[in-house]
């Protein structure tokens, strides 16, 4: 039976496929604060159901960029600026959301990237109050995968005075984004522009280049979770794929951009995007799978909750979120 913290322990529920039994209780719950707070919903993080794991979406915060051609590579500003418009969205601006995703797989919390940290926009690093919140101290995340290096993605594991947040958890990477990223050669020919993207890796990953695990293009990680490579938007990407019971989700990382704009047209590719034809083609193969399979995704930056189905349109795909 359901005792009455472990409700209380998260308020934003959604359920998408099949629910486990009604005594099914999280494990994740089991340490969370009873504030006799009421079941409402909160804007920080969310939670879905998959057979018998929980994925907790876990919002960081939003950053406000001014929409200006270039934005979406070799589409005209004014293009772009129509495919906003037709999904309701302001045309001056674009608001991008920064969602992790956590995975309770038996014993285990898996947090899916960092987050901004300290480093962000001051709308951003709220991660670790909204894991706090869902019910999970950070100190007890035990396993950090990380999609790619891109400053949003990895600043959060390294406070500005060098400590992780994280201090019990085992750090893995693809062994693709390591071998660019941590490549000196490669740094020291790199335009002064990116010349602070490497610098910044070496500062997240450096005290712990030891003990940082790198897996392998498709590699399975534990038992009902694996990596799906989706070079493009980096050189080394990867996605995670979390199944039970025969229900899947999809952590698509960068895969899509703003989802009204790049699920929509995946031909479009996000100034982001650093191999932007290599990105194109593995966004259409996973959109298209993924729809077909009515498997549920996840995207870094897609609004909150940021997870939900995609549907097959005419051109492109229609991304709908979970109801929370
Ligand atoms: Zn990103």
């Amino acid at each position: 039976m359901l005792q009455r913290r472990q409700f209380l322990a998260g308020s934003a529920v959604v359920t998408l496929g099949a629910l486990g039994g009604l005594g099914w209780a999280p494990v994740w719950a089991q340490n969370a604060p009873d504030l006799g707070l009421p079941e409402l919903p909160n804007p920080g993080f969310a939670r879905l159901r998959l057979g018998e794991v929980e994925i907790l979406a876990i919002n960081d915060g939003v950053a406000r960029r001014p929409l200006a051609e270039g934005f979406v590579r070799e589409v005209p500003l004014a293009q772009v600026q129509a495919a906003l418009r037709d999904a309701g969205l302001p045309t001056t601006h674009v608001d991008i959301g920064f969602t992790a995703f956590v995975a309770i797989l038996g014993e285990r919390r898996i947090l899916m990237d960092t987050g901004n940290g300290q480093f962000g926009a001051p709308t951003t690093g709220r991660l670790l109050a909204h894991l706090q919140a869902a019910g999970l101290p950070p100190d007890q995340i035990d396993t950090v995968l990380i999609t790619h290096f891109h400053g949003d993605h990895i600043n959060g594991l390294r406070n500005r005075d060098g400590s992780t947040p994280f201090p019990k958890a085992e750090v893995w990477v693809p062994e693709a984004e390591w071998a660019f990223w941590m490549d000196d050669a490669r740094m020291n020919a790199a335009p002064d522009a990116m010349r602070g993207a490497f610098q910044n890796v070496r500062r997240v990953f450096g005290p712990i280049a030891t003990q940082v695990r790198r897996f392998a293009p498709d590699a399975v990680l534990m038992p009902g979770l694996r990596a799906i490579a989706a070079h493009g938007h980096t050189p080394g990407m990867s996605m995670f794929q979390v199944e039970s019971r025969g229900q899947r989700f999809l952590n698509l990382a960068d895969l899509s951009n703003l989802p009204a704009l790049f699920v929509r047209q995946p031909d479009w590719a996000v100034t982001f995007d650093m191999d932007p034809q290599a990105a194109r083609a593995v966004r259409h193969k996973i959109l298209s799978m993924a729809a077909q399979e009515g498997v549920t995704v996840g995207g870094y930056h897609f609004p909150f909750p940021a997870f939900g189905q995609l549907q097959r349109q005419a051109q492109g795909y229609d991304f709908k979120p979970a109801r929370t």
